[in-house]
């Protein structure tokens, strides 16, 4: 049997806080039972978010809860070939587009159909479907608008990448939806429509880096919060158009605030770096997400 490989995959667009020690934690108790390993992956394709003084704090939050990672760290930076090498191959096979709709653009198009009485699709966000009339955008004309400097993103087409898959998709899960989905869950990309996967100027996007690099890094275990379970049935479909293997899915519960809002990186109560200032120890910290 191979070793089992476990990641955990901050952004350092901000400090770790709670909910980011149990996932982190989780994962390294999940790793130490199975006699896994675990490797740490620093996702930070967002170049003007992400700081090295963010990506410090996290190895030093980290290290001070006891967590040992694999040396080297995979820095998604640092790869930017490997992304650009996928995205042409999805664009050479059909599946991927130039799409130069601004958002406002999408908003005008979605308003003037709902004035018309048409339900818009909506993702499982809440947020509207981006149009997908670029899809039949003549090749020469996009040649002429690349060509002209105009801003765009790399879109999926859904369409064209379902026929190419050619049936349904699934995913393991071990881990439970947000209404208690667990085994064998049947991954519907296409309520997410024509995603983004790469930018202009950066070539990639979040699905099409944590697809690769968990491919790339051997993961088996994708042990991540909830708010992610849905996001995994595009991962699927990007496994299935690059040819890559299927982990296993384990979505958490996500740790929530005094409010019971899900925490974030604006708020500074629950960051680990806070804490520690406040002289809580490592087992403390296990203790308040209940591990
Ligand atoms: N980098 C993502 C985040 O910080 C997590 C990606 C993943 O676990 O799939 O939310």
């Amino acid at each position: 049997m191979t070793q089992p490989v476990f990641r955990f995959a901050p952004s350092p667009n901000g400090e770790l806080h709670l909910g980011h020690a149990y996932s982190a934690l989780l994962n390294a108790r999940m790793a130490a039972a199975v006699g896994g390993r675990l490797l740490l992956r620093i996702e930070d394709i967002d170049v003007t978010r992400c700081t090295p003084a963010f990506e410090q704090a996290i190895y030093r939050d980290l290290a001070w809860l006891g967590i040992v990672w694999e040396e080297p760290v995979r820095r998604q930076s640092d790869h930017f070939a490997d992304y650009a090498r996928s995205l042409d191959a999805l664009v050479d096979a059909g599946l991927a587009y130039p799409s130069f709709m601004s958002r406002g653009e999408a908003r005008a198009m979605i308003a003037e159909a709902e004035a018309d009485g048409r339900d818009w699709p909506r993702d499982p966000d809440g947020v509207p479907l981006f149009p997908t009339v670029e899809r039949r955008l003549p090749e020469r004309e996009r040649r002429r608008r690349i060509a002209a400097g105009e801003p765009y993103a790399w879109r999926l087409d859904l369409g064209a990448a379902l026929a190419h898959v050619g049936g349904p998709l699934h995913w393991d899960e071990e881990g439970a939806g947000p209404a208690g989905e667990t085994g064998r869950i049947a991954a519907d990309p296409a309520a997410w429509g024509d995603v983004v996967i790469a930018r202009k100027e950066v070539p990639t996007s979040y699905h099409l880096s944590v697809t690769l690099d968990d491919a790339l890094q051997g993961v088996t275990h994708v042990v991540r919060g909830r708010d992610l379970y849905f996001a995994t049935a595009v991962q699927r479909l990007l496994q299935e158009l690059l040819g890559l293997p299927q982990p296993v899915y384990v979505h958490h519960d996500l740790i929530l605030g005094d409010d019971g809002r899900k925490l974030s990186k604006s708020r500074h109560d629950t960051g680990l770096a806070a804490l520690r200032a406040a002289d809580l120890t490592p087992a403390d910290i296990a203790r308040m997400v209940g591990l």
